[in-house]
């Protein structure tokens, strides 16, 4: 995919079962309409997700934003497919050596699985790590099990704002579902993309942008977020770009008979 002259490639690292929607979901319970409209993301009464890293190369600069699920059997969620990040990136021609700035959009454990392989080793050690400065202070202090391995060895470059990434593409603040969670943005040559990261996690949220995620560390804020955001993408001529939606999640956001949807590009 291009923007321009901005290359954008999806590259999936993990996808599996997150569990009962009803109890991810709690208080919403009209799945009818979306199990037609994104099959992929249900497996019965579960949650089907993708973990999906993209590539971005601008410029002469390569970025890679977050680093996926990681080395097999580090989570407690129900895998069907993992450890696809590396071997994706080699299919598009490119060595963890080559990416010059890991962006990482959040430090939840589906986003920076591959920060360091299964022995603590950073996978891409000639690369710049950046991520937003509450980000890496909250996950430095929280005791979850994926931070020994793949926040406590990393030098991070701390952000907060708005900070350009590469020419074109800029990192800026969609808060509420992590501290400093931030999306990116691609514009070139007139065209432009927005890389939401998990300010939306399952497109029903376009639709009812007040509806909860009990993943969400705030929900106010990532529903006043989404409230803000949306203008900025129904019926626009923009590319919504979320790592959890089906089939690499590159797509548009429109409106189809009264219901907000988003479908892939
Ligand atoms: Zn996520």
């Amino acid at each position: 995919m291009v923007v321009g002259s901005v290359e954008l490639e999806p590259l999936v690292d993990a996808v599996g079962l997150l569990g009962e929607l009803d109890d991810l979901y709690p208080g919403f319970d009209d799945w009818g309409p979306y199990r037609t409209l994104y099959p992929e993301l249900f497996a019965g009464s579960q949650w089907r997700i993708s973990c999906t890293s993209y590539l971005i190369r601008a410029g002469g600069t390569t970025v890679l934003v977050d680093t996926g699920v990681g080395p097999a059997g580090l989570w407690g969620w129900t895998p069907e497919s993992e450890e696809g990040l590396l071997p994706a990136l080699a299919a598009a021609g490119v060595a963890p050596g080559e990416i010059d700035v890991v962006f990482l959009t959040h430090l939840h454990i589906d986003h920076v699985g591959w920060n360091a392989d299964r022995e603590g080793e950073l996978v891409f050690p000639r690369s710049r790590y950046v991520a937003h400065r509450d980000g890496v202070a909250f996950a430095r202090e929280s005791d979850r099990p994926h931070v020994p391995r793949t926040i406590a060895p990393v030098a991070f470059d701390e952000i907060g704002g708005e900070t350009e990434l590469a020419d074109g593409v800029t990192a800026f603040e969609l808060r509420g579902h992590f501290p400093g969670h931030m999306g990116v943005r691609i514009e070139s040559g007139g065209e432009r993309a927005v890389l939401i990261a998990d300010a939306a996690v399952h497109p029903l949220l376009l639709h009812e942008p007040e509806a909860v995620y009990v993943s969400d560390a705030d929900p106010d804020d990532c529903a006043e977020t989404r409230v803000a955001v949306l203008p900025e993408f129904v019926d626009q001529d923009v590319l919504v770009v979320c790592g959890h939606y089906p089939g690499g999640g590159i797509g548009r956001v429109v409106t189809r008979e009264g219901r907000v949807v988003w479908e892939q590009a």
